[in-house]
């Protein structure tokens, strides 16, 4: 059926990991996506975060376009953090366009598609999604969904505590979702399938310092996903539909998790209405300690049946407070947000780089940008690249219409390769250390590759930007892109 299109992402894709399972023989499918098509760098915005980077692929508009530059933005007036819902950002999407022209569209699991849009075709949402509300439209469709496959929205695996039970729960779950979309295309047969698999950035996150390992777990969810693809190959070889793959943003290593509100509260920019507590409480200690000596003699099993519900039911109460209360060593954004004194206060910074200046007319931003940019971590090196004032970092992407949509920051910072900017204040008052765990964390350069009916082998010489995908799918359905848009059709189609 000429004329379609399947596109499918992957969340946290990343060259390191895909070439290192062609090259040990372990990815035949995406080794044989390369050979007979293309691949290149795909350039994620700045911070290059889920939210918005799947919106600028999804309509081609830079995040000071949408009015999105991060997964929330500071409710000004209220002093509170607003989180995005699909509505907020500005822009139509692929499958607003190609309902226009009265083609259908299947939208399957991308990140900041909640709550679904009525579209021409039908979509499920992507995390996050609130429990219990409607994920899909049509709104029957999340029965069937549940009914023929087991599917349930939530995308939450914790592999802390279970590493192989946690591993073959986002196998099962990635595998879920190419069923679906497999099952769904028969019977819509839509033009355009847009499918992402969110749950290879987890594991990426959780264990990237394992990547390397023999027979570790990110290289088994990628084989999962390969083998997956391998049908979905098949099947799009047999319809003469070509495949687009793309991902959010690639993967690094994690060297340090920047706490700057931290630095930001020792320069006088941030003021707290309370201290943070330092300390753990007793009870919380004491707990902690034997669960750690139950764990490490393998009797968290017999400790539970021998110890009764009530007691458990405790222990868990224990646990939580101890969160809540200093167990952590890490106080959350949203804490923080709720401990600041917004009056008192000058600047903010949210996680990954968003800065909202708090008085502007009270604030020297020169001044601010100079110290940001001055910041040297213990081990001696400057964690920020650049703190951009966020005309300027937009404009230098090609909005330079200096109409900011949405509640923009004054400021965003971009790090250098591997440092995470956290939104939190550890207890310790350090200004940098861990507090989620996370080896892995998100770099810049992502994947592109094309394969299938019309698209040839060739190389590139420059990195595609993830704004260059939106007119590159509407020329392939003979759409132009509206003016404002600042992507390039990417030439892979021939002509
Ligand atoms: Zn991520």
């Amino acid at each position: 059926m000429a004329g379609r299109l399947m596109i499918v992402g992957f969340d946290g894709g990343t060259w390191e990991v895909i070439d290192r399972g062609i090259e040990q023989g372990t990815l035949p499918t995406f080794r044989r996506i390369i050979e007979e098509g293309c691949r290149n760098d795909l350039r994620s915005t700045i911070p290059s975060i889920t939210s918005p980077a799947w919106k600028c692929l999804t309509t081609g508009r830079l995040p000071s376009q949408l009015g999105a530059y991060w997964w929330a933005a500071l409710n000004r007036e209220e002093g509170e953090i607003d989180f995005h819902t699909s509505g907020d950002y500005h822009g139509k999407e692929l499958w607003d366009i190609l309902g226009f022209v009265g083609k259908r569209s299947l939208a399957i699991n991308i990140p900041t598609t909640f709550p679904p849009n009525r579209i021409n075709g039908s979509m499920i949402s992507g995390p996050i999604i609130p429990e219990d509300s409607v994920y899909t439209y049509p709104e029957e469709l999340a029965a069937g969904l549940d009914k023929r496959f087991g599917y349930t929205p939530k995308e939450e695996v914790k592999l802390s505590d279970d590493q192989s039970k946690g591993t073959a729960e986002i196998i099962r779950k990635n595998s879920q979702l190419f069923e679906i979309s497999r099952s769904l295309r028969k019977g819509i047969e839509p033009d355009l399938t847009f499918l992402t698999i969110f749950l290879t950035d987890t594991v990426q996150h959780e264990l990237w310092t394992t990547r390397n390992d023999p027979g570790n777990r990110i290289m088994e969810v990628w084989e999962a996903v390969d083998s997956k693809m391998a049908d979905l190959l098949a099947e799009l070889e047999a319809e003469g539909t070509p495949l687009i793959i793309v991902s959010d943003h690639g993967f690094t290593e994690m060297k340090a998790r920047v706490h700057i509100n931290q630095w930001l509260m020792e320069n006088g920019y941030i003021v707290l209405k309370e201290r943070i507590q330092a300390k753990v409480p007793l009870g919380t200690r004491i707990y902690r300690r034997i669960r750690s000596w139950l764990r490490r003699h393998n009797l968290t099993g017999p400790a539970k049946r021998v110890m009764g519900k009530k007691v458990r039911q405790g222990l868990a109460k224990r646990a939580q407070a101890g969160q809540e209360h200093g167990e952590e060593a890490v106080v959350s954004f949203n804490r923080v947000m709720e401990l600041i004194d917004h009056d008192e206060s000058k600047a903010v910074c949210f996680p990954d780089g968003p800065l909202y200046i708090l008085n502007r007319d009270g604030t020297d931003i020169d001044g601010l940008i100079k110290g940001l940019a001055s910041i040297v971590l213990p081990d001696g090196t400057t964690p920020i690249r650049k703190a951009w004032r966020t005309e300027e970092l937009y404009a230098s992407m090609g909005d330079d219409s200096g109409d900011l949509k949405g509640s923009p920051p004054d400021l965003v910072l971009e790090m250098e390769m591997g440092y995470d900017l956290s939104g939190g204040l550890r207890r310790d008052g350090s200004l940098t250390g861990s507090g989620s765990g996370w080896t892995g964390t998100h770099r810049r350069e992502g994947i592109f590759m094309a394969w299938g009916e019309g698209i040839r082998h060739r190389e590139f010489e420059e990195p595609f930007d993830i704004i260059d995908l939106f007119p590159t799918v509407l020329r392939r359905f003979g759409i132009p892109a509206a003016d404002d848009l600042k992507g390039k059709v990417m030439p892979i189609f021939e002509e």
